[in-house]
C-alpha cells in the first residue's frame, strides 16, 4: 500500500487510482464511464495484466472480474493475499448476477465486496466508496492502535502483573460476575477510579514514582474492599471495585486515597476521580457495567469541586447518543448529511459583513440538526475529524469559487482546523491542492487554530503555522485567552488575528474583565495583530467594543450561523 502519511494514498491530482480488470471490453467501457469522474481509471484485460499494472504503478482499488482468460480473478486474489505489498489492496470482485458461490468464494479469498453484472451505476459507486472508506478507517485504527500500543508499552514497564498484586481486568470480570450471581438479592455498585494526568506524573517524575503511586493506591483499595467485594487494576492507572451498595462512601475512599498518596511526600498533586455505576441488572456483562462507571467518572475528571459522579439514566441517553454518532458518521459523510453553516463577521464601523466563519452541522435523518459541540469532540477522539474538516474545507472552497464566478470576487471564509490535522503530514498539500483546483487565492480561506491546540504542542504548531503563512494563508488563533495563554506565548505567537470570546466578560468581576479586554485590544494593535471579538450578543457590548477600538465582531447580535443560501443573500443584500 502507498505511504498514507503523504496525500492519503491518492495520486497527485487528488483522485484515487482504480484498476478495472475485465476481459470484455464493453464492460470496461461501462465501468470507466461510471467511475472516471471520481477516479483515475486504468484497465487490464486479464489477471496477468493486473499483476503487471500493479508492479508499475500505485493502485488504490481494484475492480476484478472473476472469470478471465490467461489468469482468472481467483488466481489474482490468491496472488494478492500471498504478497504482503498487496495484502491490503481493496478488491471489488465482479460476478454474474446470481453467482452466489463465486461471490462467497471471492470474499473468502479476501475480496472486500462484490459487484454484480449488469452494473448499477449508483450501487457500484457507493460500494467502491465504502470499500475505500473502510481502508481509510482501518488505517486510522492502525495508527491509533500503534499510538495506544506505544503508550501501553510505556505503562507496561511500570505495570507488570506483579506490580500491584491486584486482580487484572479478566479475573475482575469473572470474579465479579460470580459474586453478583451468588448474592443475587444484594445491591452492588461498581466504582471506577482514575488518576488525573497520570501520564504527566510519569513524565515529570521517575517511573519508579509512578509505580509507587499505583502500588500505594492498590494497597489502600485492596484493604478497603477485598473482604466485601472485588478489586482490580484494570490497566495503567485505572482501578475498579465492586462492593455492596452503601458499604463504603466513595468520597471518603477518594479522601483516603489522596491522604495515602500524599504521605509519599510528592511535590505534585495526584488527584483521583471516581465514577459509580449502581448495578440494576446483575446479568449485564461486567465490562459494560465498568464502561458505565467510567462514563460517569469522565463527567468529573479535572473538576476541582466534585471528585465522584454516579451514573444515571440521563447519562445512558448521552452514552447511547455517542454510540449513535460513532455508528452513523461514516454513512453521514458519504450521504452528505454534514452541512456547512456560515456566521458572518462584521465591521462595526460600517455595519457590513467582511468575512464569515464556516461551522459544521449534522442534518441527521432521525435526530434532526446536531450541533458540533456534540460530535466534534468525539471525532477528535477517533480521528474522523480529519476527514470531516477536509469535507468542510472543500464545501467552503466550492462556495468561494461560485462567489468568484458570479461576482468576480469573494468574501474570505475562515475554517476551523482541528488539532489532529497537525499530526497528518498532508495538511498543507491538501489545502494547496484545494486552492489550485478551485482557482482560489490563499488569503480567501483563513485557518482557525484553537489556543488549546497551540499550547498542547507549541513548537510543532508554530512551525506549521509559519508554513501556512509562507504560502499566503492567514491564521487566526481561536478562543484566545480561554486556556493557558501566557505573555510568553503572546510574544512568540506567529498568527495574524486573535479571536477573543466575549463570554470572558461574564461571571466574576466584570469591571476588571473589561479593563483586560481593552488592554488586549491595545496589545494586539501594538504588535500588529488583528482582533475579532466573537460571541457579541447585545448592543451594549457593541458600543463597549467600539469604545475600546475593536472593530471586527461576530455574534448573535449581528447574525447567527446560517445556511449558505442565507449567507449569499446577506453578503449581497442591497447591492
Ligand atoms: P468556535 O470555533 O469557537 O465557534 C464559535 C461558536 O460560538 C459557534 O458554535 C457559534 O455558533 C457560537 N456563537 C457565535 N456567536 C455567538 C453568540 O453571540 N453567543 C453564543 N452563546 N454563541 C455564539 P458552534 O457552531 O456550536 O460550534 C462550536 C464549536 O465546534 C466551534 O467553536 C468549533 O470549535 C467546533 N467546530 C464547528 N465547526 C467545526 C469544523 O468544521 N471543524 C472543527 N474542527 N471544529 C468545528
Ligand atoms: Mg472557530
Amino acid at each position: 500500500m502507498p505511504d498514507k502519511s503523504e496525500g492519503e494514498g491518492e495520486q497527485m491530482d487528488g483522485r484515487p487510482v482504480m484498476l478495472i480488470a475485465d476481459d470484455v471490453e464493453v464492460n470496461r467501457t461501462i465501468l470507466r464511464q461510471i467511475f472516471q469522474d471520481q477516479y483515475e481509471v486504468c484497465e487490464a484485460a486479464n489477471g496477468q495484466d493486473v499483476l503487471t499494472a500493479l508492479a508499475q504503478r500505485e493502485v488504490n482499488i481494484l475492480l476484478l472480474d472473476l472469470v478471465m482468460p490467461v489468469m482468472d480473478g481467483y488466481e489474482v486474489l490468491a496472488y494478492l493475499k500471498s504478497h504482503d505489498a498487496y495484502a491490503e489492496l481493496p478488491v471489488l470482485a465482479m460476478t454474474a448476477r446470481g453467482d452466489s458461490d463465486g461471490q462467497a468464494r471471492a470474499i473468502e479469498m479476501g475480496a472486500a465486496d462484490f459487484l454484480t453484472k449488469p452494473f448499477h451505476p449508483r450501487v457500484a459507486r457507493l460500494r467502491a466508496r465504502n470499500v475505500l472508506a473502510n481502508v481509510e478507517n482501518e488505517w486510522r485504527k492502525a495508527m491509533q492502535s500503534a499510538k495506544d500500543h506505544q503508550i501501553s508499552e510505556m505503562h507496561r514497564t511500570i505495570e507488570e502483573d506483579s506490580l500491584t498484586g491486584l486482580d487484572n481486568r479478566e479475573s475482575f470480570y469473572r470474579k465479579t460476575a460470580a459474586m453478583l450471581q451468588k448474592n443475587e438479592t444484594l445491591p452492588y455498585d461498581i466504582v471506577y477510579f482514575d488518576i488525573d494526568h497520570f501520564k504527566v506524573i510519569n513524565a515529570l517524575f521517575h517511573i519508579e514514582t509512578g509505580s509507587l503511586i499505583l502500588k500505594t493506591a492498590a494497597f489502600y483499595l485492596q484493604a478497603a474492599a477485598s473482604t466485601i467485594g472485588t478489586c482490580a487494576r484494570l490497566e495503567a492507572d485505572h482501578f475498579a471495585l465492586c462492593i455492596p451498595r452503601g458499604s463504603i462512601d466513595a468520597n471518603l475512599l477518594i479522601q483516603g486515597l489522596d491522604n495515602t498518596v500524599q504521605s509519599l511526600g510528592l511535590s505534585h498533586n495526584v488527584l483521583f476521580y471516581a465514577g459509580i455505576y449502581p448495578i440494576e441488572n446483575i446479568y449485564l456483562p461486567v465490562d459494560q457495567m465498568v464502561e458505565r462507571a467510567r462514563f460517569a467518572e469522565k463527567r468529573v475528571r479535572g473538576s476541582h469541586v466534585e471528585r465522584v459522579y454516579t451514573y444515571d439514566a440521563s447519562m445512558r441517553e448521552k452514552m447511547l447518543k455517542e454510540q449513535m454518532i460513532m455508528r452513523d458518521m461514516e454513512f453521514a459523510l458519504q450521504e452528505r448529511q454534514f452541512q456547512v453553516y456560515y456566521q458572518p463577521i462584521y465591521r462595526a464601523s460600517t455595519g457590513a459583513p467582511v468575512q464569515a466563519e464556516a461551522l459544521v452541522r449534522w442534518q441527521h435523518p432521525s435526530e434532526g440538526l446536531i450541533s458540533p459541540g456534540l460530535f466534534v469532540p468525539l471525532f477528535e477522539h477517533n480521528g474522523f475529524i480529519v476527514r470531516l474538516d477536509r469535507y468542510v474545507w472543500e464545501e467552503v472552497a466550492k462556495f468561494l469559487a461560485a462567489e468568484k464566478e458570479q461576482y468576480g470576487k469573494a468574501t474570505p471564509v475562515s475554517v476551523n482546523v482541528s488539532r489532529l490535522n497537525f499530526y497528518n503530514h498532508g495538511l498543507l498539500d491538501f489545502l494547496l491542492e484545494l486552492l489550485r483546483h478551485y482557482h482560489l487565492a490563499s488569503d480567501l480561506i483563513r485557518l482557525e487554530v484553537t489556543e488549546q491546540a497551540y499550547t498542547e504542542n507549541p513548537l510543532q504548531i508554530a512551525k506549521a503555522i509559519e508554513e501556512f503563512r509562507a504560502q499566503g494563508f492567514r491564521v487566526l488563533m481561536d478562543n484566545f485567552g480561554s486556556g493557558a495563554s501566557s505573555l510568553k506565548m503572546l510574544k512568540n505567537l506567529p498568527v495574524d488575528v486573535l479571536k477573543v470570546d466575549m463570554r470572558f466578560l461574564h461571571g466574576g468581576d466584570e469591571h476588571r474583565a473589561r479593563a483586560i479586554l481593552a488592554a488586549i485590544v491595545q496589545t494586539a494593535k501594538a504588535i500588529d495583530t488583528g482582533i475579532i471579538m466573537e460571541g457579541v450578543e447585545t448592543e451594549e457590548e457593541v458600543s463597549f467594543l467600539k469604545s475600546i477600538g475593536c472593530d471586527a465582531m461576530q455574534g448573535y447580535y449581528y447574525a447567527r450561523p446560517m445556511p449558505v443560501e442565507e449567507l449569499r443573500k446577506k453578503l449581497h443584500e442591497g447591492k
